[in-house]
C-alpha cells in the first residue's frame, strides 16, 4: 500500500495509473520543483496530494442535446457521426503557418435533437498528422463526453463547443464491446502542445473523468490535467488511509467542525457525491475548510509560540515612569493628543516598563499622528538614561523627523543626532562618536543606522517608521548588533488586525484609528487628459489662496531613466510655460542630498508654490499648507500608494484636493479601479481593495519573507478561518498550555523547518 511518505519515483512499482518508471521520474521531478524539495527522490505522495486542483468541473450531470441553451456549461455524452479537419484563413500571410479547424459532428444516444459540433483549432507543421490522429480517434460511433460552454452557432444551425484543449474530451469505452483495445497513443503525436507527453487516453480510466465532479489541475511539468487526474485518482485509491496521521487534536476538529486529514486530502481532489460544485468553487467545501484552517493554524501557532518565547527573554533595560517623567513627557506634544494616541502611548509605556522586551507594531492611517507617539516613547527612554533611535525609509523623512525632534526637544537637555547614508565619511564619524560617547541621546536616520553598525552607548528603544518600506525587520538583526532594545515599528499600511498578525509575525499590534480633530476630508477626483486645463486652473486658484501644490510623477524602476526624463520635462514645462508667474521646484531621488534638502526646505518654508516630485515624497512628508495634489499617470500606482501620496495633503483644517490624472488610453479601466479613491479616504478599505487586486506580498513588501505563501489559504478570502485558527492557537497555548495535545502540537511545529523554530524549547 502507498503511504504519504512513498517516493514519487517509486509510484510505478505500485501500479498507479499505468505509470512507467520514466514517467514516475518525470512526475517526481515536477513535484519536487513545485514543493521546493531539493531532490526528486524526496518528492513523495504527500507532496503530490498537496498539488491542489485549481478548479473543478461538474460532469456528474450529463445533459442531452435538447437540454442545451446558449451559454450553458455542461457535459454531454455524444457519439461521433463525422469528424475531419479543414483549412481556414487561406488568405493568411504567406509566412503564417496554415490554420485548420478540426470538427466533430456528434449526436446523443437518443438523438433528442440535431447533432452538435465540437471543434478546435490546429496549427503548426505537424497539423496534418494531428488531424489524422484525431480522425482515427474520433471515428464514426466513438463515444465520448464533451464538457464546456455551449454556444448557439447560427452558421452551423446547432450548438457548438469550442475546445481549448481537445485532450479534455473523454473517450469512453463503447458500450457494446467490452474488449476495447485502443493502443496507447504515441506520446509526441498529441495535440499541438509539444510538451504534452504521456496522454494515454486509456479508456480504462474514462470513468475517472466523467459522471462526477472532476478536478482541473494546472499543467505540471509535462503532465496535463487529465493525466494528473488519473494519477491522483490512482494514488488515492491505493493510499493506506490509516497511514495518514491526523495532526490536529480531535477536540479542535470537533470545535471548528472540521473533517479529518485523510478525508480532506482525498476530497479536495475528488469531490464526494453529496457536495456541490458551488462550495468547491468558492473554496468552502469541507475539504477546503479543513485544509485552509490547518494551513493557517500552523503558522499562527508558530508565531504565537515565538512571541511567548520572546516575552520570556530578559530585557536589557529598566524603564520606570514616575509622575515627574510622565508630566515632562506629556508636555512634549504641542497639541492635545487624540484619545487613540493616548491609548496607544499607554500601551507602549506599559510594554516599556514591563520585564519583556517590547515588539509592537503601531498602525495608523496616513496623518493619524504616529510621529508624536514615537517621540514621546523615545523621550521616556531617554529620561530613564537610555538612548533612542528612529529609523526612516528615506533621507527626506529622516530630515523632517530630525527637524521636528529638535523643535519638540528644544526645552529639554537632550540632543538630536542625524545620520544619513549620503553623509561624508568624516561627518559620519563625528556623529558616530557622539552616539557612542552618549553625547547624543536621540538618533534619527535612515537604515544607515543599522547598516553601519553604529555603536550606541546604551540603546533602549528603536523606532522604525514606515515599516512596510523595510520589509520585516527581525529583532535578531538588532540583537546581532549587540542590542536588545524595545522595538516599536510604525506603518500606515492599514491591514486587518488578524492579518497584521500573520504578516508581521510575532508583533503585538496597536492601532490609531482616529484622525486629529479639525481635518476636512480630502476631495478626490479622477480626471482624464482632456481635463488638464481645468486642473491647471485649479492649481492657480489654490496658489492664489496662498496654498501650495504637489505634482507627482510616477517613477517605475524598469524604465526609471525615461520616467525621470518625463518628470524633468514636465517640470520645465510647468515652470517655463504654464506657471511662469510662480515658483516651481523639482524633487527626485537621483538628486544630491544637499539639493534635495534645499528643495524640501524651500517647499516647507512656503518659498515654492509648486513642487514637482517623484514618489520620494510618498512617505511621511508633512507640509500642512499644501492643499492640492495632482498625480500624473495615476493608473500606474497601486491604490495603497496613491492613498499614501494623497495623505501629503489634507493636513490642515482647510479643504484639500487630490486629482488623479489618467492617460487618455484605458481611462475607463483605470477609472473603475481608481473609483475607490474618490469614494473613500479610509485607508483600510483601500488596502482591502488593493489586496484583492494585487495580493498581499506586493503591498506589504513582505514577499521575501516567505512565510506568507500559502498553498491553499488566502488571507483575504479566508479571513474568518484565519480568525478561527488564531483563536484556536491562543487556546492551546493559553488555557491548554500544559495539555498532552499542546505538547504534541509544539513537537510538530518545531519539526517543521518552515517556521525556523528549531531552538524553541
Ligand atoms: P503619520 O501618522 O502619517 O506619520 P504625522 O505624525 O506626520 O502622521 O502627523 C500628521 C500631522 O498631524 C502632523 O502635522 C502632526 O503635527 C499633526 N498631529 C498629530 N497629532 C495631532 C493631534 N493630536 N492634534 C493635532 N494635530 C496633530
Ligand atoms: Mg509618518
Amino acid at each position: 500500500m502507498l503511504t504519504l511518505d512513498t517516493p514519487i519515483i517509486e509510484l510505478h512499482k505500485f501500479g498507479v495509473s499505468k505509470l512507467s518508471a520514466a514517467m514516475s521520474r518525470k512526475l517526481a521531478m515536477a513535484i519536487a520543483g513545485e514543493s521546493a524539495k531539493s531532490d526528486l527522490t524526496e518528492a513523495n505522495v504527500e507532496d503530490l496530494l498537496n498539488y491542489f486542483p485549481m478548479r473543478y468541473e461538474d460532469r456528474s450531470n450529463l445533459l442531452q442535446i435538447d437540454q442545451l441553451y446558449d451559454g450553458i456549461e455542461a457535459s454531454v455524452e455524444l457519439y461521433t457521426r463525422v469528424s475531419g479537419g479543414f483549412q481556414v484563413g487561406k488568405n493568411r500571410s504567406p509566412k503564417a503557418p496554415p490554420l485548420y479547424i478540426f470538427e466533430i459532428s456528434a449526436s446523443d444516444v437518443d438523438r433528442t435533437k440535431k447533432p452538435v459540433v465540437v471543434w478546435w483549432f490546429i496549427s503548426g507543421r505537424a497539423a496534418q498528422n494531428i488531424i489524422n490522429f484525431y480522425k482515427e480517434k474520433f471515428e464514426r460511433g466513438t463515444r465520448f463526453v464533451a464538457y464546456g460552454r455551449w454556444e448557439w452557432d447560427s452558421r452551423r444551425n446547432t450548438f457548438a463547443l469550442n475546445m481549448k484543449r481537445p485532450d479534455e474530451l473523454e473517450v469512453l469505452p463503447s458500450p457494446d464491446d467490452g474488449l476495447f483495445d485502443d493502443p496507447l497513443v504515441p506520446a509526441t503525436d498529441v495535440g499541438d502542445d509539444p510538451d504534452a507527453v504521456d496522454e494515454t487516453s486509456d479508456p480504462e480510466f474514462a470513468t475517472i473523468h466523467t459522471a462526477r465532479r472532476v478536478p482541473v489541475y494546472r499543467k505540471l511539468g509535462p503532465f496535463m490535467t487529465k493525466r494528473l487526474r488519473e494519477i491522483v485518482f490512482g494514488v488515492i485509491q491505493k493510499l493506506d488511509r490509516s497511514s495518514v496521521e491526523e495532526n490536529l487534536p480531535s477536540a479542535m476538529l470537533k470545535e471548528h467542525g472540521l473533517i479529518g486529514r485523510a478525508q480532506a486530502l482525498s476530497e479536495i481532489h475528488f469531490p464526494p457525491e453529496d457536495s456541490t460544485i458551488l462550495e468547491y468553487e468558492s473554496f468552502r467545501s469541507r475539504a477546503h475548510r479543513r485544509l485552509i484552517f490547518e494551513e493557517f493554524f500552523w503558522l499562527v501557532f508558530a508565531l504565537t509560540l515565538i512571541r511567548g518565547e520572546r516575552q520570556k527573554e530578559p530585557k536589557g533595560t529598566v524603564i520606570e515612569m514616575p509622575r515627574p517623567i510622565r508630566d515632562r513627557m506629556n508636555k512634549i506634544a504641542p497639541f492635545q493628543l487624540t484619545s487613540a494616541q493616548e491609548r496607544v502611548i499607554e500601551r507602549i509605556i506599559g510594554d516599556m516598563t514591563s520585564d519583556a522586551p517590547m515588539n509592537r507594531l503601531l498602525q495608523g492611517d496616513v496623518g493619524s499622528g504616529k510621529t508624536i507617539v514615537a517621540f514621546m516613547a523615545m523621550f521616556a527612554a531617554i529620561e530613564n538614561g537610555y538612548q533612542a533611535a528612529l529609523m526612516a525609509p528615506t533621507e527626506i523623512l529622516a530630515e523632517q523627523h530630525a527637524r521636528n525632534a529638535e523643535r519638540l526637544f528644544a526645552n529639554t537637555p537632550y540632543k538630536v543626532g542625524l545620520l544619513k547614508g549620503s553623509m561624508r565619511v568624516a561627518e559620519k564619524r563625528k556623529v558616530h562618536e557622539s552616539i557612542s560617547s552618549g553625547e547624543v541621546q536621540m538618533v534619527i536616520g535612515t537604515h544607515a543606522i543599522i547598516q553601519d553598525a553604529v555603536k550606541f552607548e546604551n540603546l533602549g528603544l528603536a523606532v522604525i517608521d514606515e515599516q512596510h518600506r523595510f520589509g520585516v525587520l527581525q529583532r535578531s538583526t538588532l540583537r546581532s548588533l549587540g542590542y536588545n532594545p524595545d522595538i516599536l515599528v510604525m506603518t500606515a499600511t492599514p491591514i486587518p488586525r488578524s492579518l497584521a498578525m500573520t504578516v508581521y509575525g510575532d508583533l503585538d499590534v496597536s492601532v490609531i484609528d482616529e484622525l486629529p480633530p479639525g481635518r476636512t476630508p480630502i476631495k478626490t477626483v479622477v480626471l482624464g487628459e482632456d481635463q488638464r486645463d481645468g486642473v491647471y486652473k485649479g492649481m492657480v486658484r489654490e496658489i492664489e489662496r496662498g496654498r501650495q501644490v504637489y505634482v507627482v510623477y510616477p517613477l517605475i524602476e524598469e524604465s526609471e531613466k525615461i520616467d525621470l526624463k518625463a518628470a524633468t520635462k514636465m517640470f520645465e514645462e510647468l515652470r517655463d510655460k504654464i506657471f511662469p508667474k510662480y515658483k516651481v521646484g523639482l524633487l527626485h531621488g537621483k538628486m544630491k542630498t544637499a539639493e534635495k534638502e534645499e528643495m524640501m526646505s524651500r517647499f516647507v518654508s512656503g518659498d515654492l508654490n509648486i513642487l514637482v516630485s517623484t514618489t520620494v515624497i510618498e512617505v511621511g512628508v508633512d507640509v500642512p499648507n499644501a492643499s492640492l495634489m495632482v498625480i500624473e499617470h495615476a493608473e500606474r500606482f497601486g491604490l495603497s500608494q496613491l492613498h499614501q501620496l494623497r495623505g501629503r495633503v489634507g493636513r490642515g483644517a482647510e479643504q484639500s484636493f487630490c486629482v488623479l490624472l489618467t492617460g487618455d488610453k484605458k481611462t475607463a479601466v483605470a477609472k473603475e479601479r481608481l473609483g475607490i479613491m474618490e469614494e473613500t479616504n479610509d485607508g483600510f478599505r483601500i488596502a482591502e481593495k488593493d489586496l484583492e487586486i494585487r495580493g498581499p506580498g506586493e503591498i506589504l513588501g513582505t514577499r521575501q519573507s516567505g512565510i506568507q505563501s500559502f498553498k491553499i489559504a488566502n488571507i483575504i478570502r479566508d479571513i474568518e478561518l484565519l480568525d478561527e485558527a488564531r483563536r484556536s492557537a491562543e487556546t492551546y497555548l493559553g488555557a491548554k498550555r500544559n495539555s498532552k495535545e499542546t505538547k504534541l502540537l509544539i513537537a510538530r511545529v518545531t519539526e517543521n523547518p518552515r517556521f525556523g523554530l528549531a531552538n524553541v524549547g
